[in-house]
């Protein structure tokens, strides 16, 4: 058993505002909240970062993301928000389990944008060589090959169900033939 704050929460063991929970997700009012609704969303299992979790588990924590994204500012009597991850140490990521924040925005807040959290001197020149750098390392990796594979794995089922669906079809229609053959002509009968 971990002695991870949000597996506490998870576990019933400490109190938290929770505001939506399912079988995977939960998500609950930040104790320290800088605005109006502040919110916290993390997975049931305990993962340190985002790339830790199965693709499958992030997507279902994805779309409690977009599905609070359309509630929680309109609940509080705003229209905006910023969400993101401390995804990491040196990303400000205080507690060790996986969250994602959401944090409403008023107008006026005096609050600054994603882009003011850090500021790193990055010279305009070298950006073409870093987009190289990003691009030859997706080309190497297995990430994207193994996403190029499931999709080819995907479509090569579908083929499959819709060739079974139309050698079903067609054998339907041969029953069907065989027995109209079959079935006794009334008209015919009638006339005798
Ligand atoms: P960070 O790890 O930097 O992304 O931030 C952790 C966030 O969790 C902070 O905003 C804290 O206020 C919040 N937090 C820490 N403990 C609790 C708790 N028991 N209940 C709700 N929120 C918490």
């Amino acid at each position: 058993m971990t002695d991870c704050i949000f597996c506490k929460i998870v576990r019933g063991e400490i109190p938290a505002l929770k505001v939506y929970e399912d079988s995977l997700n939960l998500a609950f009012l930040d104790i320290n909240p800088c605005s109006l609704g502040h919110t916290i969303i993390i997975p049931k299992k305990h993962y340190q970062k985002l790339e830790e979790m199965t693709e499958e588990e992030a997507k279902e924590l994805f779309s409690v993301i977009f599905r609070l994204t359309k509630i929680i500012p309109k609940s509080v009597g705003t229209t905006d928000c910023n969400i993101g991850i401390n995804n990491g140490k040196f990303a400000g990521q205080e507690v060790s389990h996986l969250h994602f924040h959401i944090i409403p925005r008023f107008e006026g807040d005096n609050g600054l944008p994603m882009q003011g959290l850090v500021r790193m001197e990055v010279k305009k020149e070298d950006l073409p060589k870093i987009a190289e750098k990003i691009k030859k390392e997706i080309e190497n990796s297995e990430v994207f090959k193994e996403k190029e594979k499931s999709e080819e794995q995907k479509k090569e089922k579908s083929e499959e169900i819709k060739e079974s669906i139309k050698s079903f079809e067609r054998e339907w229609q041969e029953f069907n033939l065989e027995e109209q053959d079959k079935a006794p002509n009334y008209s015919e009968a009638r006339r005798e």
